[in-house]
């Protein structure tokens, strides 16, 4: 436990995203599930509101709190892991991280789970809030693949839940779960053998060819091949497609001929073929980190927002991209990094085997991640670069202005953002009111809250 007078509380009140600095009034690590109940339970009788943490991922830093005075419950030390070799279920515990929860499940016969490429986020929010990752148009999103769950509630009781046991609070914890209905210690997920064979992929375009790269990009996106989960890359002066294929290297060049037959040649193509492992490792190395340590992806400040698209973006959202991505912000303590990644979704993310909270998103063709990363002076204010935090707005509210996919914002509720208009429509859409009869069942008393909590 710490609080705010203990030594480690200002180290341990961090979330990954630095431009946050809630103080929340004590962060409790427990190492049980009866610990944990019980630290729900005293919270409760206080009237003190609870978060759960588990990798500190959030965009908006809601497991530090999202505002000040909440009790943080972190769940790094629910690290248990195993599997069932006859259905190839995983029980894993909410504090593992990505990166290691891939090393855990090669090491025992060569699985793997859907989920993201940066090894350093929580299983726990990952997962509660979607999961979208390197083989989602394959096997699904990662909460696709949950199985059971085991769930704290507001009142301090331990729960089971899967299909048959509180089957509205499994529908809704899967899509909808992160921080709203209370506190997830244990995941059971449905995990695969990986193919023997995988091909990373990476084909680079020249900056002038945005808007050719684009098109054809929206256009091969409806359809590309499941064993393919491509993302196409926007950095300053370069488009990059580039993504994990399942299969061969002459298989992954086939998939990849009716992109180059709309776009022409790239300048620069790498395939690369190895194993499901090596691939994940690669996407880890890419972003600084190991899977093996989760610790090595550094913190940073940042500014990042979603939005979903259920057919290619229009002219006119390509060129308020465009302006922005030509137009960075200044940072003056150092470097800034302006991106837009489109990711296909599509494949067996449309078709889950059951039905979840994340329903309301099925059918996007890719979404887009965009806005600003910027190096740190310091953590809290000092992590702040103004220009860059302008920027972003700038560009969400001309790019939310001109969003052409349907009547309203449709965003992907993983990558939160405090100010997007009527978020919680924007994330959950019609599921919205029955995952609010769920929300008065099990916490009546909104003891599990945050700025955008149901
Ligand atoms: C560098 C980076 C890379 C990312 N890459 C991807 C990606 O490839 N694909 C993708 O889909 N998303 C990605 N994300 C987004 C990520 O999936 C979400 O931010 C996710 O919520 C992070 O989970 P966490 O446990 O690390 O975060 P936390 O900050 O710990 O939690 C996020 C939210 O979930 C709640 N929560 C956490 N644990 C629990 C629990 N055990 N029980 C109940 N509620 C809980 C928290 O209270 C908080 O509201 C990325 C984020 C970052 C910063």
């Amino acid at each position: 436990l710490s609080t705010p007078s203990s030594p480690i509380y200002n180290n341990d009140r961090l979330v990954f995203n630095h431009i946050f600095d809630h103080t929340p009034s004590a962060i409790f690590h427990p190492s049980s599930e009866a610990d944990a109940a019980a630290a729900v339970a005293c919270a409760a009788a206080h009237n003190v509101s609870i978060v759960p943490r588990s990798g500190g991922h959030s965009f908006e830093g809601y497991s530090g709190g999202g505002k000040t005075g909440s009790l943080v419950i972190d769940l790094n030390l629910f690290q248990q892991f195993a599997i069932d070799h006859d259905t190839a279920i995983a029980t894993v515990g909410a504090g593992n991280r990505l990166g290691p929860l891939y090393t855990k499940l090669w090491n025992a016969g060569e699985y793997l789970v859907p989920a993201g490429s940066c090894p350093g986020v929580g299983v726990g929010g990952h997962a509660l809030g979607g999961g979208m990752g390197m083989v989602g148009r394959k096997y699904g999103t990662l909460s696709d693949n949950i199985v059971g769950l085991t769930m704290v509630d507001a009142n301090g009781n331990i729960w089971k839940v899967n299909a048959t046991s509180r089957p509205d609070l499994f529908w809704a914890l899967r899509g909808a779960g992160g921080g709203s209905f209370g506190l997830v210690t244990e995941f059971r997920i449905q995990a695969y053998k990986a193919p023997a064979t995988v091909t990373t992929v990476l084909a680079m375009y020249p900056w002038n060819m945005l808007q050719t790269v684009t098109d054809a990009f929206g256009m091969w996106a409806e359809n590309v091949a499941d064993d393919f989960t491509p993302l196409m890359y926007l950095g300053r002066d370069m488009v990059v497609v580039m993504g994990t294929f399942l299969g061969s290297q002459d298989k992954a060049q086939i998939a990849l001929a009716s992109l180059f037959a709309l776009t022409g040649s790239p300048l620069q193509t790498n395939f690369d073929e190895g194993t499901w492992y090596q691939a994940a490792a690669k996407w880890a190395e890419m972003e600084g980190a190991k899977l093996e340590d989760p610790f090595a992806e550094h913190a940073r400040s940042f500014r990042l927002r979603s939005l979903l698209y259920r057919q290619a973006i229009s002219d006119r959202e390509l060129a308020i991209i465009s302006k922005y991505l030509n137009n960075p912000p200044n940072n003056p303590n150092g470097r800034v990094t302006t991106t837009v990644i489109f990711e296909i979704w599509g494949g067996k993310i449309d078709n889950p085997s059951s039905t979840s909270a994340f329903d309301n998103h099925r059918g996007t063709l890719y979404s887009i991640q965009y806005g600003a990363d910027w190096s740190l002076s310091s953590s809290g204010s000092g992590s702040i670069c103004t220009a860059c935090m302008d920027w972003s707005e700038r560009f969400a509210k001309e790019l939310q202005a001109a969003y052409s996919s349907g009547q309203g914002l449709e965003a992907y509720q993983n990558y939160m953002e405090r100010d997007i208009p009527n978020g919680l429509r924007a994330y959950y859409g019609d599921n919205l009111s029955r995952l609010i009869k769920v929300k008065k069942s099990v916490d009546p008393g909104n003891i599990f809250m945050f700025p955008q909590a149901i």
